[in-house]
């Protein structure tokens, strides 16, 4: 099934992917699934503040938009992030394969044995020179 986000879903979207790094994180206890919290704009009766818990891959919304439409800014906000997120750990991995084949191709060089160095290549007395109290045997 085709989602539509309509153009002010993706207006608002955008809006809220600009505060994607104070988004509210959380995962679910049972299974992991992490999800965000978006507060709506807004409130029950008595004041007290909404929130949508939108799964974090924005395939799932709990907003009335989502509940009719299967679609809302949040879900596509989410799934905008989470693609983001795919990019940016893709060109990670594409810099640090890079690294490593440099690392690799450099490590003979690197880590061409050397002469082993003794632990303890100087004892007591050469560091702080012989006890006083053996210096006068018994
Ligand atoms: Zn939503």
């Amino acid at each position: 099934m085709a989602v539509q986000f309509t153009s002010s879903m993706h207006a608002q979207a955008e809006v809220l992917l600009a505060r994607a790094s104070r988004w509210a994180r959380g995962e679910r206890n049972k299974d992991g699934m992490a999800f965000f919290l978006f507060s709506s704009s807004r409130t029950t009766k008595d004041g007290t503040p909404i929130y949508h818990k939108t799964r974090a891959d924005g395939g799932w919304c709990s907003c009335p938009s989502f509940e009719y439409r299967q679609a809302c800014s949040h879900a596509l906000a989410a799934q905008m992030n989470a693609e983001r997120q795919a990019r940016h750990d893709a060109e990670s991995d594409a810099l640090f394969a890079g690294y490593t084949k440099h690392v690799v191709k450099a490590a003979p060089v690197a880590l061409a044995p050397t002469k082993p160095t003794p632990r303890f290549s100087r004892g007591y007395a050469d560091l702080y020179g012989p006890d006083d109290d053996t210096v006068d045997a018994y």
